[in-house]
């Protein structure tokens, strides 16, 4: 089966195609589709913007189409930035600033209290309408300053919950391992496997 993967982020389309090379499953990505446009992420929940994404996709390309919407949520600014998280410090802001704010705003938090999770989820969506959700999500805490240089976005301030290095400083395998894109892309393979014996 084809499947357009509805994202131009190099740095996700990297971690899919490698979390989902066992499947069974044909993966494109927009560069095949260049008059695809672009979709407003103005949803208030993960959920709401990876089907807006899916549902794009899915209508311009005539293909199954999977969008994935992620972000972090961090316990002590009451689940800020969530769907923000791309753009936390701004319209238009890299990670550095995305990471410099959240640093900032948890400079007074103590250590028990910086928990945070990144939350994933995927939605598959059909040319005809119909959506199909899987999701994952990884606990951890977020430090007190950058650490490692691998990943993308916030992986150099966040400790998965029972490890002492950050993200950013794990092999692209072990972040896999743990994280919430494996997790929701792990559901997604099985609704494959699923969708292929039945
Ligand atoms: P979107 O899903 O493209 O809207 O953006 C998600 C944003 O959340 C990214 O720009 C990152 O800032 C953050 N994010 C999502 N997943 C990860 C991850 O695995 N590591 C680090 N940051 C992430």
């Amino acid at each position: 089966m084809e499947i357009v993967l509805a994202t131009r982020n190099k740095k996700k389309v990297e971690e899919i195609r490698r979390i989902l090379r066992e499947e069974e499953m044909t993966l494109l990505t927009l560069d095949s589709f260049p008059s695809c446009p672009e979709v407003e992420e103005d949803a208030d929940s993960f959920e709401g913007n990876a089907r807006r994404k899916a549902l794009a996709v899915a209508q311009c390309t005539g293909k199954a189409a999977a969008a994935d919407d992620s972000g972090l949520e961090v316990d002590a600014l009451g689940g800020a930035p969530g769907v923000l998280s791309a753009r936390y410090a701004g319209a238009g802001a890299d990670d550095g600033a995305n990471r410099g704010k959240l640093l900032r705003a948890l400079e007074p938090v103590p250590a028990e209290k910086r928990g945070a999770r990144f939350v994933c989820c995927i939605v598959l969506a059909f040319p005809g309408g119909e959506c199909v959700s899987f999701s994952g999500t990884v606990e951890g805490t977020i430090g007190r300053e950058e650490k490692g240089g691998k990943g993308f976005g916030y992986d150099p301030l966040f400790y998965p919950a029972g490890h002492s290095r950050t993200f950013a400083e794990m092999e692209p395998e072990e972040k896999d391992a743990l994280s919430h894109r494996k997790r929701a892309l792990e559901k997604l393979g099985a609704y494959f496997r699923g969708s292929a014996a039945g």
